[in-house]
Protein backbone atom coordinates (compact mmCIF):
# COMPACT_ATOMS: atom_id res chain seq x y z
CA UNK A 1 0.00 0.00 0.00
CA UNK A 2 1.35 2.76 -1.01
CA UNK A 3 -0.07 5.22 0.99
CA UNK A 4 0.32 3.86 4.41
CA UNK A 5 2.78 4.43 6.72
CA UNK A 6 3.36 1.27 8.10
CA UNK A 7 4.34 -0.01 4.99
CA UNK A 8 6.70 2.78 4.36
CA UNK A 9 8.28 1.79 7.99
CA UNK A 10 8.69 -1.66 7.07
CA UNK A 11 10.22 -1.14 3.62
CA UNK A 12 12.46 1.56 5.37
CA UNK A 13 10.88 4.59 3.24
CA UNK A 14 10.32 5.94 6.94
CA UNK A 15 13.13 5.58 9.70
CA UNK A 16 11.81 4.12 12.53
CA UNK A 17 13.62 3.51 15.79
CA UNK A 18 13.71 -0.44 15.68
CA UNK A 19 13.92 -3.14 17.99
CA UNK A 20 13.71 -6.01 15.66
CA UNK A 21 13.24 -7.09 12.57
CA UNK A 22 13.16 -10.30 10.58
CA UNK A 23 11.74 -11.12 6.44
CA UNK A 24 7.83 -11.32 7.86
CA UNK A 25 7.79 -8.29 10.51
CA UNK A 26 9.50 -5.21 11.96
CA UNK A 27 8.90 -3.97 15.62
CA UNK A 28 9.67 -0.32 16.36
CA UNK A 29 9.45 2.39 19.56
CA UNK A 30 5.86 4.07 19.16
CA UNK A 31 6.31 7.72 18.03
CA UNK A 32 3.73 9.00 20.89
CA UNK A 33 4.80 6.21 23.30
CA UNK A 34 1.44 5.86 25.99
CA UNK A 35 3.91 3.80 28.55
CA UNK A 36 7.49 3.98 29.56
CA UNK A 37 8.11 1.14 26.80
CA UNK A 38 5.72 0.84 23.66
CA UNK A 39 6.89 -1.00 21.22
CA UNK A 40 4.53 -2.05 17.88
CA UNK A 41 5.26 -5.30 16.13
CA UNK A 42 4.21 -4.82 12.42
CA UNK A 43 3.77 -7.57 9.64
CA UNK A 44 5.62 -6.44 6.40
CA UNK A 45 2.67 -7.62 5.00
CA UNK A 46 -0.01 -5.56 4.35
CA UNK A 47 -2.96 -6.15 6.39
CA UNK A 48 -5.36 -3.76 7.72
CA UNK A 49 -6.74 -4.77 10.74
CA UNK A 50 -7.38 -7.76 12.81
CA UNK A 51 -10.83 -7.95 11.30
CA UNK A 52 -8.59 -9.04 8.14
CA UNK A 53 -7.05 -11.48 10.11
CA UNK A 54 -8.00 -15.52 8.11
CA UNK A 55 -6.50 -19.05 7.52
CA UNK A 56 -4.31 -17.75 5.33
CA UNK A 57 -2.22 -15.46 6.66
CA UNK A 58 -3.27 -15.91 10.75
CA UNK A 59 0.43 -17.63 11.26
CA UNK A 60 2.06 -14.09 11.03
CA UNK A 61 -0.21 -13.15 14.49
CA UNK A 62 1.64 -16.68 16.00
CA UNK A 63 5.24 -15.46 14.87
CA UNK A 64 4.68 -11.95 16.14
CA UNK A 65 3.50 -13.42 19.45
CA UNK A 66 6.33 -15.99 19.40
CA UNK A 67 9.04 -12.75 19.32
CA UNK A 68 7.73 -10.58 21.64
CA UNK A 69 8.78 -12.53 24.94
CA UNK A 70 12.35 -11.85 23.72
CA UNK A 71 11.74 -8.13 22.76
CA UNK A 72 10.07 -7.87 26.12
CA UNK A 73 13.01 -9.54 28.02
CA UNK A 74 15.29 -7.21 26.47
CA UNK A 75 13.47 -4.06 27.04
CA UNK A 76 13.31 -4.78 30.59
CA UNK A 77 9.78 -5.99 31.26
CA UNK A 78 10.53 -8.68 33.37
CA UNK A 79 7.65 -8.01 35.83
CA UNK A 80 4.80 -8.25 33.02
CA UNK A 81 3.20 -6.30 29.92
CA UNK A 82 0.22 -5.63 27.79
CA UNK A 83 -0.05 -6.56 24.17
CA UNK A 84 -3.34 -4.75 22.45
CA UNK A 85 -4.70 -4.55 19.18
CA UNK A 86 -6.94 -2.06 18.26
CA UNK A 87 -9.51 -2.64 15.44
CA UNK A 88 -11.64 -0.14 13.25
CA UNK A 89 -13.40 2.92 14.39
CA UNK A 90 -14.72 1.82 17.59
CA UNK A 91 -11.46 0.52 18.59
CA UNK A 92 -9.71 3.54 17.77
CA UNK A 93 -7.63 2.06 15.28
CA UNK A 94 -5.86 5.06 13.61
CA UNK A 95 -3.18 3.43 11.38
CA UNK A 96 -4.94 1.10 9.19
CA UNK A 97 -2.10 -1.53 9.04
CA UNK A 98 -2.60 -4.17 11.65
CA UNK A 99 -0.20 -4.04 14.47
CA UNK A 100 0.57 -5.16 18.21
CA UNK A 101 1.33 -2.77 20.69
CA UNK A 102 4.04 -4.00 23.32
CA UNK A 103 2.75 -1.73 26.70
CA UNK A 104 5.04 -1.99 30.00
CA UNK A 105 7.79 -0.59 32.03
CA UNK A 106 5.20 0.85 35.16
CA UNK A 107 1.98 -0.97 36.77
CA UNK A 108 -0.98 -0.54 34.50
CA UNK A 109 -3.79 0.02 34.89
CA UNK A 110 -7.39 -2.84 35.04
CA UNK A 111 -9.38 -0.74 32.90
CA UNK A 112 -9.31 -2.08 29.20
CA UNK A 113 -12.03 0.42 27.72
P1 LIG B 1 -3.53 2.63 16.65
O1 LIG B 1 -4.17 3.90 17.18
O2 LIG B 1 -3.79 2.47 15.19
O3 LIG B 1 -3.84 1.42 17.45
O4 LIG B 1 -1.97 2.84 16.86
C1 LIG B 1 -1.16 3.50 15.93
C2 LIG B 1 0.09 3.88 16.65
O5 LIG B 1 1.07 4.21 15.69
C3 LIG B 1 -0.05 5.11 17.56
O6 LIG B 1 0.27 4.74 18.90
C4 LIG B 1 0.91 6.13 16.96
O7 LIG B 1 1.58 6.90 17.94
C5 LIG B 1 1.86 5.26 16.16
N1 LIG B 1 2.42 5.89 14.99
C6 LIG B 1 1.75 6.55 14.01
N2 LIG B 1 2.61 7.00 13.07
C7 LIG B 1 3.84 6.58 13.46
C8 LIG B 1 5.15 6.72 12.88
O8 LIG B 1 5.34 7.30 11.82
N3 LIG B 1 6.18 6.16 13.56
C9 LIG B 1 6.01 5.50 14.74
N4 LIG B 1 7.10 5.00 15.32
N5 LIG B 1 4.79 5.35 15.31
C10 LIG B 1 3.73 5.88 14.68
ZN1 LIG C 1 0.42 -1.07 5.21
Amino acid sequence: MSDCVFCKIAAGEIPSNKVYEDDRIIAFHDINPMTPVHVLFVPKEHICCANAINEDNCDIVGHIFSKIPAVAKELGLENGYRVVTNCGKEGCQSVMHLHFHLLGGKQLGVGMG
